[in-house]
């Protein structure tokens, strides 16, 4: 059994990102931003829009974090997005969810340049990423595909299971895994036998949001298993989906919580945002 390291994999793209940012900034004079909208003052969401600051002065981009009161209207919100729309010095544009109850998530997400909607959420990029032809992919997913590759593990003909089924993660991860020839089983809470579905998976990722719910018995032998949740357990220390203990007993290859998905999400964030840089000064691929 392997333990697939998140933060080397993630430390890799992000080395690239500069290096190539570096390159192009230099000789367009003009440099990579990436704008996060925060709306009130959740703790957790103020923790990941520091963290996403510190990736990009980390690769070299301008982070501009445009933080409002919680008593923002959806007018004042829906204004903000279109200025940074218009902006030609901001290249990705990022509202941090969850938003305050009173303020409706869909209609920002879907005023958002699809140009600059790093975080993939747009209906005009989630249609792309159907069809195959995209410029970004949502980050999570994005992020898991780069996990697997890294193992040499090829995902054509495997049996692969998504646990979960969410919009950011489940749905898109099937997806990714579909467009690169898996054959993809996806399970949510109406699934009718779990383990009967995980115990098929050459490749089984785990997004629902459950202390260690995939125990040993429920993964075939020499599966590569990715962990996508985030959760504490009864001691209140982080920990996946996965029961990691146990199933790395049993697995080809299996990510940690934490150091595994995690910082391949905030990674393939700053690769998002400079593929919509190179968009925006012209250059393909
Ligand atoms: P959601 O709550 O939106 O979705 C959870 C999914 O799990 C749903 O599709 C749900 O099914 C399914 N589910 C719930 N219970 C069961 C069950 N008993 N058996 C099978 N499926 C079940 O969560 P997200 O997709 O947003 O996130 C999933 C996890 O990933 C969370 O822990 C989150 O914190 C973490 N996460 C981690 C990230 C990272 O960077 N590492 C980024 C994003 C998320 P149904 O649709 O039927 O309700």
């Amino acid at each position: 059994m392997e333990i697939i390291n998140g933060k080397e994999v993630a430390a890799r793209i992000k080395g690239q990102v500069k290096a190539d940012a570096e390159y192009l900034s230099y000789h367009v004079g003009i440099t990579p931003c990436l704008a996060v909208i925060l709306v009130g003052d959740d703790p957790a969401s103020a923790v990941y829009v520091k963290n996403k600051t510190k990736d990009c002065a980390e690769v070299g981009f301008i982070s501009r974090e445009c933080i409002l009161p919680e008593s923002t209207t959806q007018e004042e919100l829906m204004k903000l997005v279109k200025e940074l729309n218009e902006d030609e010095t901001v290249h990705g544009i990022l509202c941090q969810l969850p938003l305050p109850k009173h303020l409706d998530e869909r209609e920002v997400i879907n005023a958002i340049d699809p140009d600059k909607d790093v975080d993939a959420f747009h209906p005009v990029n989630v249609g792309r990423i159907m069809i195959g032809e995209y410029d970004f992919l949502p980050c999570t997913p994005a992020g898991v595909m780069e996990l697997i590759h890294s193992t040499g593990v090829c995902v054509e003909g495997k049996n692969c299971v998504v646990v979960g089924r969410s919009n950011i993660v489940g749905k898109p991860m099937s997806m990714l895994l579909l467009h690169e020839n898996g054959t993809v089983t996806t399970c949510h809470s109406k699934t009718k036998d779990l383990k009967a579905e995980t115990l098929r998976a050459d490749i089984l990722v785990a997004a629902v949001g459950k202390a260690k719910m995939i125990k040993a018995d429920m993964v075939k032998p020499g599966a590569v298993v990715i962990d996508v949740g985030m959760n504490r357990d009864e001691n209140g220390k982080l920990c996946g989906d996965v029961d990691f203990e146990e199933v790395k007993e049993k697995a080809s290859y299996i990510t940690p919580v934490p150091g595994g998905v995690g910082p391949m999400t905030r990674a393939m964030l700053m690769k998002n945002t400079f593929t919509a840089y190179k968009k925006a000064i012209g250059i393909k691929g």
